[in-house]
């Protein structure tokens, strides 16, 4: 019988850590993972998982292997994040639940893993969008108030290029790094996607200094033509093969094959920066979501989303704050999605929210300050990382009273929301450990990536 194939797309913004969760999702799976929420395992119906050659030939393998001996040195360090496609291929061998099934033997599914940048996603409304329409909107984005400084270096450019000038490759050259250097200058400052992309300037991946991305905007006048030899015919064209040869090809052979999602979103760093932050997180996250809203009869909903029947939001690093503000993390990423998305039912998809942590580096701890009890994380950390005015050495280990999330999601969107005060560390990882005499690998640990796994594979599984 054929091996049932299920592939989850794993994706959110740079450093959102995507990386962490398929490397933590794959070592739980192929090695004995803790997984008491993960029902198939829980009643000890999975009989073993392991990785298989890539099915697909012209895709990156994700380099699993390569992130774990990162996290296996002594002392552990967080491998590199993800910074174009790759993907990975898990087979699972599981005894079925029913009887009837399970007379045909052990079942098999094969679990294709596929990681790629959230950024990505903006790029979508750009195949409904000419060149003429693509300059008008991101020139009236660049002169917004917000966005002017940033802008400055690009839109000087534009004031002394004209667009009807002979087409030139220098020009074009120094106006696509300029344009890139606004969006990344813009994005580092206030989280916000520049709505209309293109999501490869921020994330080249393989198209590092490739030629279908030396294009941009110009301050073209509508009520004029440019001739085919022009500046701005070159642009458009090149504009053109941008959406024929990287975003439709996106689309159509990874993103349109996708059976599952889950979208990770880093919310604690934007909280602690206060409401404003949260606000740009959640404008960004509207801006890369788009693709799973578009309401349906729209053909781009019929080309490209279909078959999404299962989407997760999960909030992750919740190993930075004390158990008891978990179901509090849970509720503000609820309220930022809910947003994001609209009407969620316009997807057809299943949509469920969580906090995780796939790899869990603090333990929990209670510290007397004074009469009183305070809920504490302890970890290592990083070097360099600061915590009550000492510098820590990246060897010893400290306890933090991480502070308390807002108890009222919607406080924590108020666009004046003070931060949320939590004291933010980066720690070390724990440490992946080889396998020991009985040949068994310590578990990694890690904050309920059981039930994520539980909502995304379980029926699969069943
Ligand atoms: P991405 O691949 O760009 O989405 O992000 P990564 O997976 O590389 O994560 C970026 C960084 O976030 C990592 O280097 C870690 O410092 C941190 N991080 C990611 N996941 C976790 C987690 O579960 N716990 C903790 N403590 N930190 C995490």
């Amino acid at each position: 019988m054929m091996t049932p194939t299920l592939r989850l797309g794993v994706t959110g913004l740079s450093r959102s850590g995507k990386t962490i969760f398929i490397t933590a999702l794959i070592r739980n799976l192929v090695s004995g993972g803790r997984l008491p929420f993960f029902m198939p395992e829980a009643e000890g119906r999975i009989e073993r998982a392991y990785l298989e050659p890539q099915p697909d030939d012209e895709v990156p393998r994700f380099d699993y292997e390569g992130h774990l001996e990162m996290l296996s040195r002594n002392p552990p360090e967080w491998p590199e994040s993800t910074r174009r496609l790759s993907q990975l291929r898990v087979t699972i061998e599981f005894k079925s639940g029913s009887a009837l099934r399970r007379a045909f033997g052990i079942s098999r599914l094969n679990l294709d893993v596929v990681d790629y940048p959230g950024e990505w996603l903006i790029d979508l409304p750009l195949l409904e969008m000419t060149y003429e329409q693509w300059c008008a909107e991101a020139l009236a984005q660049a002169r917004s108030p917000r966005r002017q400084a940033h802008a400055k270096g690009w839109l000087e450019f534009l004031s002394a290029t004209d667009p009807s000038a002979p087409k030139d490759e220098q020009t074009a050259l120094r106006g696509a790094n300029l344009f890139a250097a606004y969006l990344k200058a813009a994005r580092a400052d206030d989280h916000v996607l520049h709505t209309t992309g293109p999501g490869r300037f921020l994330l080249p991946g393989d198209l590092e200094g490739s030629p279908l991305l030396t294009f941009c905007p110009l301050a073209r006048d509508a009520k004029q033509s440019y001739g085919r030899n022009s500046l701005a015919a070159m642009m458009a064209r090149r504009f053109e093969s941008y959406k024929t040869h990287v975003v439709r090809p996106f689309f159509r052979d990874h993103f349109s094959r996708l059976d599952r999602q889950i979208v990770l979103v880093d919310v604690l760093g934007p909280l602690n920066e206060g409401g404003d932050a949260v606000v740009d997180l959640q404008k960004a996250l509207d801006a890369v979501l788009r693709v799973f809203r578009i309401g349906a009869g729209n053909w781009l909903t019929a080309l490209f989303t279909r078959r999404i029947d299962k989407l997760l939001f999960a909030a992750t690093k919740a190993d930075h704050i004390h158990s008891s503000s978990h179901d509090r993390l849970e509720a503000i990423l609820r309220v930022i999605t809910d947003r994001a998305m609209g009407r969620a039912s316009d997807t057809g998809a299943e949509v469920g929210v969580q906090a995780l942590a796939a790899l869990r580096a603090t333990r929990e701890a209670e510290a007397k300050v004074g009469n009183e009890l305070l809920p504490c994380i302890v970890g290592v950390p990083m070097p360099g990382q600061r915590v009550g005015g000492k510098v820590f050495d990246g060897k010893t280990e400290a306890a933090v009273f991480p502070g308390d999330l807002p108890a009222n999601p919607r406080d924590a969107l108020r666009p004046n929301a003070a931060p949320a005060g939590l004291q933010f560390v980066r720690f070390r990882p724990p440490r992946v450990l080889p396998p020991g005499i009985d040949g068994e690998s310590p578990p990694l640990p890690h904050i309920r990536l059981d039930r994520a796994l539980d909502f995304l594979l379980a029926d699969w599984l069943a």
